[in-house]
Parts: C-alpha cells; sequence; structure tokens
C-alpha cells in the first residue's frame, strides 16, 4: 500500500495537530481524508498516525491532553480502552462504552462515537424510510452496537439481532430494549435470521466476514423480499453478502459511506467548520482505488 500523503501541506510551528491512535496504523484511511480536506481549506493542520501499545495508551492520551493537540479519532483496538483515560465522555458514547473521537474544550479530553450517526447520514434518502420499520441486524460487535443505537433512535419499529453467537446478540438487544422501551426485537441464531428475511425492510451486515478476500456472506439472501435495502458496513471490497444482493436486485451499500460520515463528524468536532464532504469523499476514493480494494464510493451518502 501507498503511504498516506507524506507532502508536508505547509507543516510548519504553527501547525495544530490530529492524530489517529490505534494499533496497526498501516492500512488507516483517515490520513488521506482529513489531511485532503485541511489542504483544501487551507487549515494549516496535519492529521497523522500515532501507533501505540496497550501498555503506551494511557501515557499517549496523557500526553494529548497536556500538549498542544487539537483531537485525535481512536481505532481498533483502542475505542473501549481509551474510554477511562478521558475526562468526560457524551451519553451515547458512554452507554455505547467505546468512542471513536477525542476533542478538546478549555483543558479537557472529551470522548464521542460518531459512528451511529455516520452510519445513518451513509443512507442518505433511506434514513426517511427508517421509522415504522423493521429489520435485521447481522453481527453484534462494537459496530453492531453503534449501528443498533443509531437505528432505535431513528424511530425503526423492531429490530432483530442475527450473530453467530446469539447469546452476544442477546446482550446487545436487552440492553437495547431497555434504552429504548417502545422498541420490538428479538435475538437469532445467523439461520434464523435468514428465515426472518421476508419480514426486513432493511438488513445491515456489520460481522467482520467480508474483511478477507473469498470470506462467505453470513447467511443468504434468498429469502428477502423485493426493496428490501442491504447495507454492508465493509469497505474494502464488494463483499458476498453485497454481491448476493446485487444479483437479487435488491438496492444495496457499502460501508464506504459511514466511513466517510464518520470522518467528517469527527473534523467538524475538531475544527468547528463545516466539514468539505467532496474533498473528503474524492480522498477516500482515491486512497481505496489506490489500495486497489475499492467498491466505489455511493453517490448517496
Ligand atoms: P467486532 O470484532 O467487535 O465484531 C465482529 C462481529 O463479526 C461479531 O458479531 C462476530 O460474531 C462476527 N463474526 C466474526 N467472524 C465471523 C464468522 N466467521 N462468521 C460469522 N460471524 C462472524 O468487530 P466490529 O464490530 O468492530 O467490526 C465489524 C465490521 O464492521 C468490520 O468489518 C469493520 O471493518 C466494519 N466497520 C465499518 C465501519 C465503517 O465506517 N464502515 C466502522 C466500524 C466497523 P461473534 O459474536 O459470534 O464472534
Amino acid at each position: 500500500m501507498k503511504s498516506p500523503p507524506s507532502r508536508a501541506h505547509g507543516v510548519s510551528g504553527a501547525s495544530r495537530l490530529v492524530f489517529i491512535l490505534g494499533n496497526p496504523l498501516e492500512h488507516t484511511l483517515s490520513p488521506w481524508m482529513h489531511n485532503a480536506a485541511f489542504r483544501a481549506l487551507r487549515m494549516p493542520w496535519v492529521y497523522a498516525p500515532l501507533e501505540v501499545t496497550a501498555d503506551q495508551l494511557k501515557n499517549a492520551v496523557e500526553i494529548l491532553r497536556s500538549i498542544n493537540v487539537e483531537g485525535a479519532n481512536v481505532t481498533v483496538p483502542y475505542k473501549e480502552k481509551v474510554v477511562p483515560c478521558l475526562d468526560q465522555v457524551e451519553r451515547e458514547a458512554r452507554w455505547l462504552g467505546s468512542v471513536n473521537t477525542l476533542y478538546r474544550r478549555g483543558g479537557k479530553l472529551i470522548g464521542v462515537s460518531t459512528d451511529g450517526e455516520g452510519f445513518l447520514r451513509s443512507l442518505g434518502p433511506w434514513r426517511k424510510k427508517l421509522t415504522g420499520s423493521q429489520g435485521l441486524l447481522i453481527g453484534a460487535g462494537g459496530a453492531a452496537k453503534a449501528v443498533a443505537e443509531a437505528l432505535a433512535r431513528s424511530g425503526v419499529q423492531a429490530l432483530f439481532v442475527a450473530n453467530r453467537s446469539p447469546g452476544r446478540a442477546q446482550i446487545l438487544l436487552r440492553r437495547l430494549l431497555k434504552r429504548h422501551p417502545r422498541l420490538k426485537g428479538g435475538a437469532l441464531s445467523l439461520l434464523e435470521g435468514e428465515r426472518f428475511l421476508n419480514r426486513c425492510d432493511w438488513l445491515v451486515q456489520s460481522t467482520s466476514l467480508g474483511l478477507k478476500a473469498g470470506d462467505p456472506s453470513p447467511l443468504s439472501l434468498q429469502g428477502a423480499q423485493p426493496g428490501t435495502l442491504a447495507v454492508d458496513l465493509v469497505y474494502h471490497r464488494l463483499t458476498a453478502f453485497r454481491k448476493q444482493a446485487q444479483r437479487l436486485h435488491l438496492p444495496n451499500l457499502g460501508g464506504e459511506g459511514m466511513l466517510l460520515h464518520q470522518g467528517a463528524l469527527s473534523f467538524e468536532y475538531w475544527t468547528g467548520r463545516r466539514a468539505p464532504l467532496g474533498i473528503l469523499r474524492q480522498a477516500l476514493a482515491q486512497a481505496l482505488a489506490s489500495n486497489d480494494r475499492s467498491a466505489g464510493i455511493p453517490d448517496k451518502s
């Protein structure tokens, strides 16, 4: 893979810094997006990777707090581990128990998760159709939790969760229903999920299947009704899940839009400025293409 743009676009003693904390960071696409936006807006800001070990995380956050840094993104595997290191965590992120963005306010380092809202924005015109709808969330990991909460607060009537380990789906659902008492839902195995497809307005694939080339789809979409929206959070490639959706002529989206919009929201937390979506989208498309794993950026995001 090519390195993120290292051309120091006006890096100087006056540069303002944003980092991404994670490990490994070699493949992160975020530096491409944010540095392109800073350049386009002629902002003297720089976004750089800060790869740390688990042992170094607490000290790294301490240093970010004490020096002149505007904020950070946090990615795998520290989205949860970083929470106890922060001065404050916004309400939804507290419930999720994870953050992907740190921003500074009056000497404090505050954590927030932009994944859920990023997901909703990525749906474009489909977002309005969520009210009163029902559907199936496949997977019950960290991303599923953020998406489930976002779907619940956008007015879906019923949300079912199917997971390889049904116990994990049950835990997620129990916590979600406690927070949203009017929501209906159930925890299913993947096989039960397949049988439920004909009752769904939408499907969200949030397992890590698809990250590797040749990964199968977690379930067969054969039973889905025409018009069911199928979203896959994987953004690296056209997954087996999406290929099936396309064969069945189901409207479908990849995870590129979510990646784009969660990044745009982070940008706005740090800078207080509206994110230049067109620039971010173009930079992300270039980064995906240069990794030779582009599935295209959906126009509707
Ligand atoms: P987690 O590790 O927290 O969760 C993984 C999920 O995948 C679990 O539900 C797990 O099931 C399931 N899973 C793993 N392997 C298999 C398998 N072989 N068969 C069936 N199910 C399986 O990961 P995240 O939630 O953080 O990420 C999940 C996906 O979402 C990743 O592909 C990630 O890239 C993507 N993502 C995309 C984002 C975007 O912006 N587009 C943002 C965040 C994540 P079990 O509980 O049984 O182990």
